[in-house]
């Protein structure tokens, strides 16, 4: 790729807008954008016209096969793959594609997770064409995104909440806007850009741990002397291998379409960012689950294990997702853009007291859509946002907040220009706010920064409960303002809904060091949720309050909602099964070899000795034995207490019962299980032991 075909190569594998108006017939074109602006229907015979076109372009691009691309609550996309022939009847094919084939599948919905939602007997599911997210090739098929429901119509996916929550979003917002005098806004779209962390390691490496390759990331392992603590991986240079990888990576998902921007390395060795430009929400969630399968598949090829997992490692930092999150106008403003005067731009507090509300009010929530059993390991650990959702606004804002507060006047302050202290270096202003990285949700200048989301996790989830948080408090606005819309006294009203609403919602608000065990004590005095596992959050998500807010906006029914939390809860009991399973076998079967044959070599030596000097000068080698066999007992009496203990639990018939015993039984044995394993394995000569260990992992990946 040179970087004059940039321009050519981006999006060339995409049935993308530009393609749709130079292809379509007008009149198709004309229905096509205004089914994907307005949400309305489309007709049968429109479908037809777009599917023929479609069809003739994926043929051009090499495809073969079409498939209905979705993305199930596995979190993962699923796929199945027809092809276009048509026998003739006299021993030939035609390539077909119908407007139906287009606008609707039936894949055989019973073997993905339902939550209970569907009875074996009622198999079929169905995916419908989502527009607005273009179809694309890969693999010599073409793609198109859809969403996917059961028989009854209910969602088995994660794009249709989300798409519900944006059209939710959408309605409430325009509604605000009019309220507001911006008669002009016809919608408003929430965008988001999604950084993407990931730690690439050596395939053969990888190849011989099996926690790595069935679970994503390591059960067992003493730490390499070195971690991140000087600090010489960030940002730092790109070794040739993986500035290949990303060189590769950029160009496959440019192609698609996919903005990728920026990448550099990130705190961890070995560990690695990449960031999109930010696209609408339903387009950037399907390019997310994109990049994180390119990866995986770009890595491939360069002999590399792409790691999406929170938490491969312990001892270095894990990987998350931020999730960066805006509202635009379909007249080009960004609605969280404070402006020069924000005090005095009302649409911005308006949007600002929204947020700060619905964070507030479903804090529980927003804790929950990123739950997961390896999350779990990241949030709250010294390295990630606390298990404690609030919210940095920065210096500049809070001082607009005080200011309406207590009804006194703000006065900004002047920007500063930098002086660096050399004349030949450039000057330029100050931003207002600093960077707060210890936030779970940050304002950034014109967007919030929502940091809790994992690795591994759709972004849609995330983005399913701030967009319906986001409506639900922007209704209560309105309603409460609704009757002075147009009469003069509508700033003031509104004005003083903001005031309360801020008293209301101040505790949500924290600027200090979300990482210290201060703002813990000082959060239980707020009165703020710290939900630090799983199964301890979940029990929020059937919540009375939450059920109402999902069927007030139409995002889930009560049967929805339900059958979700039961995929959670059987996702993270079966997480950690596996993993209790793969820990034990991997110190049985690989950690166990590796100690008896240094054992075995350590007394063979010191055996040695005592025979050809006839006296006892093995003082180390007993030391090394004593240790290892003290640690071997710990070792036996872990191993049979984790595996008694699985038995057990595996006997609990109720999902959350049994999360929760996976949680405070399961991991707890895994957990003093693995520290005489380390403390064994530190002493072990790498040669021995049939696995890698950390600082080949996480050094030796070159
Ligand atoms: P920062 O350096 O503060 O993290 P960047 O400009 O580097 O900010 O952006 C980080 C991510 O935020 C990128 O993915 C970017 O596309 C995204 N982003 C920027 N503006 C918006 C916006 N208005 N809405 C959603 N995401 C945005
Ligand atoms: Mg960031």
């Amino acid at each position: 790729m040179s970087s004059t075909s940039v321009p050519e190569i981006y999006g060339s594998l995409v049935f993308n807008d530009k393609v749709m108006r130079e292809r379509l017939p007008k009149a198709t074109y004309k229905a096509v954008q205004k089914t994907i602006q307005n949400g309305t229907h489309l007709e049968l015979d429109v479908a037809n016209t777009v599917a023929a076109v479609m069809k003739n372009w994926a043929l051009e691009h090499g495809a073969t096969h079409f498939t209905h691309w979705f993305q199930p609550m596995t979190g993962l996309t699923a796929e199945k793959h027809d092809s276009f022939i048509s026998p003739t009847g006299d021993g030939g094919v035609l390539m077909d594609f119908s407007g139906k084939e287009l606008v609707k599948g039936e894949p055989d919905a019973s073997s993905f997770p339902s939550g209970g939602l569907r009875a074996t007997f009622e198999a079929r599911g169905y995916t419908a064409w989502d527009p607005s997210s273009p179809a694309f090739i890969k693999d010599g098929s073409l793609y198109i995104p859809t969403a996917f429901c059961s028989y009854s119509g209910e969602a088995l996916d994660k794009k249709t909440p989300l798409l519900r929550s944006m059209e939710a979003l959408d309605e409430s917002a325009v509604r605000m806007l009019h309220a507001l005098g911006h008669e002009e806004v016809k919608h408003v779209q929430t965008t988001v850009g999604s950084e993407q962390e990931y730690f690439l390691i050596d395939k053969e490496l990888y190849k011989d741990r099996e926690d790595l390759l069935l679970c994503g990331r390591t059960l067992i392992g003493a730490n390499a002397p070195k971690g991140q603590e000087m600090e010489d991986h960030y940002f730092g240079v790109l070794r040739p291998r993986v500035a290949e990888f990303m060189h590769d990576l950029d160009e496959e998902l440019w192609k698609l379409g996919i903005p990728a921007k920026t990448k550099h390395n990130e705190v961890a060795p070995s560990q690695h960012e990449l960031a999109p430009v930010f696209e609408t929400s339903n387009v950037a969630a399907d390019h997310n689950q994109l990049t994180m399968e390119m990866m995986k598949k770009v890595a491939d090829r360069h002999n590399f294990a792409c790691l999406l997992h929170e938490k491969p490692f312990e001892g270095v930092n894990g990987s998350g997702k931020h999730n960066n999150w805006s509202l635009s106008t379909d007249t080009g403003e960004n609605l969280l853009n404070p402006g020069k005067e924000p005090e005095n731009n009302l649409t911005f507090l308006t949007m600002l007291m929204a947020t700060i509300a619905a964070v507030d009010n479903y804090a529980d929530l927003m804790r929950i859509s990123v739950a997961s059993a390896g999350n779990d390991h990241r949030l709250g650990a010294n390295e990630a946002p606390p298990a404690i959702v609030s919210m940095y606004v920065g210096d500049e804002l809070e001082r607009v907040l005080e200011a309406i507060e207590t009804d006194t006047a703000f006065s900004a302050t002047a920007k500063k220009t930098m002086d660096i202290g050399a004349h030949v270096l450039p000057t330029f202003s100050q931003d207002n706010t600093d960077r707060n990285r210890t936030s779970p949700f940050a304002f950034t200048g014109n967007k919030f920064e929502f940091r809790m989301p994992g690795s591994s996790l759709s972004i849609a989830d995330p983005n399913i409960i701030l967009n319906t948080a986001f409506a639900d408090a922007l209704d209560d606005i309105y309603d409460k303002v609704k009757e002075f819309i147009g009469k003069p006294e509508f700033e003031t009203r509104l004005r003083a809904t903001l005031k309360d609403l801020l008293k209301e919602h101040r505790r949500i608000i924290f600027n200090g060091n979300g990482y210290s065990d201060a703002w813990v004590k000082e959060a239980e005095k707020r009165g703020l949720y710290n939900l630090k596992s799983l199964p301890e959050a979940l029990p929020y998500l059937v919540a009375d309050k939450n059920m109402k807010l999902f069927e007030k906006h139409h995002i889930f029914t009560e049967t929805e909602i339900r059958s979700r939390y039961e995929v959670y809860l059987e996702n993270y009991s079966k997480t950690i099964h596996i993993e209790a399973l793969t820990m034990s076998e991997m110190v049985k079967k690989d950690f166990t070899t590796g100690l008896i044959a240094y054992e075995n070599a350590v007394a063979t030596e010191a055996a040695r000795k005592n025979a050809v000097l006839k006296e006892s000068v093995s003082k180390l080698e007993e030391k090394i034995l004593k240790e290892l066999d003290g640690y071997s007992e710990k070792i036996g009496t872990g191993v049979e207490k984790l595996e008694k203990d699985l038995k057990k639990v595996e006997k609990i018939t109720d999902s959350l019962e049994l999360a929760k015993s996976y949680h405070d039984v399961i991991l707890k044995d895994m957990d003093d299980l693995r520290k005489p394993v380390d403390a064994a394995e530190a002493m072990i000569p790498e040669t021995y032991l049939p696995y890698p260990t950390y600082s080949k992992l996480l050094f030796a990946s070159r």
